[in-house]
């Protein structure tokens, strides 16, 4: 039986009577730039994050991007991301002129380690972007402690984690800005390119509103240089029918992050993911001392509410390749998140050479994670299937 990696389609053809009826909702009225679906949608994104402000946008991208010109980031000033994560989270930093320097992450929940943002913040650092990777929180806590002490702006990508929690807080609510995407592949997948940013902050979201549409306001008068972050009408009237499902989304994937729990867990060289060997959430830096584990799965932390966007095993003593391409034969979808970190792309060759120091663990990282279907509408047999096909690899 094949097992596809994701299946956007089991998720959207069951909806097809409710997208339809927004599509021709929107197809009457037809103004499809802004206006009153994208005023819901970010009304019900206000409301579903409890945060102030929501503004919809072209992508999660241009979330960043926005993000980072209504903070006015200048060419050289320096901004530490993680070295694994999408590459849009450093790439958009290049954009607005400013410098990614990278951090490394944590091997057990995979997000920015904040020791190492420490070691590298300089005289021209001003903001931080901590990555809620893979639909798990970062250590926000120590993140806005680490910005307080240095007088840094933190941008929240969260464009993996829409409704994923911190202590109680949505993820992308906690900085001074978050960045949503609703990429199909998204927990929240548009049928086309979106995106979300948010703030607490009236006069940053003012000006964020005002960048979203060249720097206009009014119409035609521009004091400042924007640029086109509009969401469509009809992909915000898309997103309002999905968000109504998205909590049941969302347990499905909580259910099938259990069951890989439960029956990989069960299998012989498989361990869970030791938190006491967390970088970032136990502040400490011991050294991982896995034996004779052949797999280490991924954990969810007591005080994170996870929401697995993706599921993914480190595959120890350099199987991982010999894994996905077993996994691949017996068509089971299975994809490298990600193969090469950010410091090792060509593009970034050019950033100072601070900027590219000391990412060991996300080297190692690249080169044993790999993430397996973990999407909503997965059935029991195809989850069991998945189980047994890593089995009989691991015998
Ligand atoms: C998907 C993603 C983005 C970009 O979102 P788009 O909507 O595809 O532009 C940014 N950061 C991370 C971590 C992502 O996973």
């Amino acid at each position: 039986m094949a097992v596809p990696l994701l299946d956007v389609n089991a998720q959207n053809h069951p909806l097809e009577a409710e997208l339809t009826a927004a599509f021709q909702r929107v197809l009457k009225h037809g103004m499809f730039i802004l206006g009153k679906e994208v005023d819901t949608l970010e009304a019900e994104m206000r409301e579903f994050l409890g945060v102030k402000h929501a503004l919809g946008v072209s992508s999660g991208t241009d979330a960043l991007v926005l993000a980072l010109m209504a903070l006015d980031l200048q060419p050289g000033d320096e901004v530490l991301c993680p070295a694994f994560t999408f590459f849009a989270t450093a790439g958009s930093v290049s954009r607005v002129g400013a410098v990614p320097v990278f951090v490394d992450v944590c091997p057990i929940c995979f997000n920015i380690d904040i020791n190492d943002a420490k070691a590298k913040i300089t005289s021209r650092t001003k903001a931080i972007m901590p990555v809620h990777l893979f639909g798990q929180s970062a250590d926000m806590d120590a993140v806005q402690a680490l910005a307080t002490e240095h007088g840094l702006r933190v941008i929240e990508d969260a464009a993996q984690s829409l409704g994923a929690a911190y202590k109680g807080k949505q993820t992308g609510t906690i900085g001074d800005f978050g960045c949503y995407s609703f990429f199909p592949s998204k927990n929240l997948g548009g049928l086309g390119d979106a995106g979300l940013l948010v703030t607490n902050d009236e006069k940053l979201a003012e000006y964020a509103k005002i960048l979203r549409v060249h720097g206009s306001a009014p119409k035609y008068y521009h004091h400042y240089i924007g640029g086109n972050f509009r969401i469509d009408a009809l992909q915000a009237a898309f997103l309002s029918v999905k968000l109504k499902h998205y909590n049941g989304y969302t347990a499905y994937r909580q259910a099938n992050a259990s069951f890989y729990q439960e029956h990989l867990g069960a299998l012989p060289g498989v361990v869970q993911a030791d938190p006491a060997h967390c970088k970032c959430m136990t502040a400490q830096s011991a050294a991982l001392a896995e034996s004779k584990a052949k797999v280490v799965l991924p954990i969810s932390y007591e005080h994170n509410t996870h929401i697995w966007n993706q599921y993914t095993i480190r595959v120890l003593n350099g199987q991982r390749d010999a894994l996905r391409d077993f996994l691949w034969s017996k068509k089971i979808g299975c994809e490298v998140y990600y193969p090469v970190t950010l410091d090792q792309q060509k593009c970034f060759a050019n950033v100072p050479p601070h900027a590219l120091q000391g990412c060991e663990v996300s080297h190692q990282l690249a080169a044993e994670v790999l993430s397996i279907p973990i999407y909503p509408e997965l059935n029991e047999a195809q989850k069991q299937e998945v189980v047994d096909t890593i089995a009989e690899f691991l015998a």
